[in-house]
């Protein structure tokens, strides 16, 4: 743990993830994290993204409630071997709830297509879950606020990688100020799950002549879940 702030989060956010199962009168077992990780895994089975989404609710933790049209939680395959986390809906997102549906979605799409997937076999989400207004980056409270509901999701998913789209998300998952394109390229740890780091879809609908290195950070992520590819 690097400081306070964080040893608060993870602690909300474990607390979350068990009273996303109804246990609402919960004490932090004693033990350590490892006990906990094997606790939390022996009741996963029953678990459910719905139980996290119901726990979210009407959310007003933040600012960010006033301007959106709709929470946009995440959607996908609850048995993903491939989570992809991005920064935080945009306008068509808010308007339709579902996480990149616009026009980097659509190249998103393609991406999982060209990795012989579909949209339906990974699962999909963003570092926060409502629209910034006029797309801005979300603020540290607001991510603050959001976190322990992306970690209970992915503690819940444990897919066997996630590919952090973009700076924004690579960095809070990876609690790093380091660049994009000095993350990419490599998979990094993020509790005990590999994070590929890449480039985001909008950023390569502006600069496209880096659309060969996100290929080439998808080839490594197809070869970590063993899917055949063309050599
Ligand atoms: N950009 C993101 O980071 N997430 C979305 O859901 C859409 C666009």
């Amino acid at each position: 743990m690097k400081n306070e702030d964080e040893l608060v989060n993870a602690i909300r956010s474990q607390l979350l993830w068990w009273r996303s199962f109804g246990l609402k009168d919960v004490a932090i077992p004693a033990g350590g994290p490892a006990r906990q990780v094997q606790q939390a895994d022996a009741i996963s089975k029953s678990a459910s993204l719905e139980a996290i989404r119901a726990e979210l609710g009407d959310c007003r933790r933040c600012r960010l409630h006033t301007g959106r049209q709709q929470i946009v939680f995440g959607t996908g395959n609850p048995k993903a071997k491939l989570v992809f986390v991005g920064e935080a809906p945009g306008e068509e997102e808010d308007l339709q709830g579902r996480p990149f549906v616009g026009k980097a979605g659509q190249l998103l799409t393609k991406m999982i297509q060209a990795m012989g997937l579909t949209r339906e076999e990974v699962y999909i989400t963003n570092i926060i879950k409502c629209r910034p207004p006029q797309n801005r980056n979300p603020l540290p409270d607001e991510i603050a606020e959001c976190r322990p509901f992306l970690d209970a999701q992915l503690n819940l998913l444990r897919p066997k990688v996630i590919c952090a789209l973009g700076s924004f998300a690579a960095q809070t998952l990876l609690r790093t100020q380091d660049k994009i394109s000095q993350l990419r390229g490599r998979f990094h740890d993020c509790d005990g799950i590999p994070v590929m780091p890449t480039y985001h879809p909008a950023y390569l609908l502006r600069n496209p002549q880096d659309k060969q290195l996100v290929w080439k950070d998808m080839q490594m992520i197809m070869d970590e879940l063993q899917l055949l590819r063309e050599a």
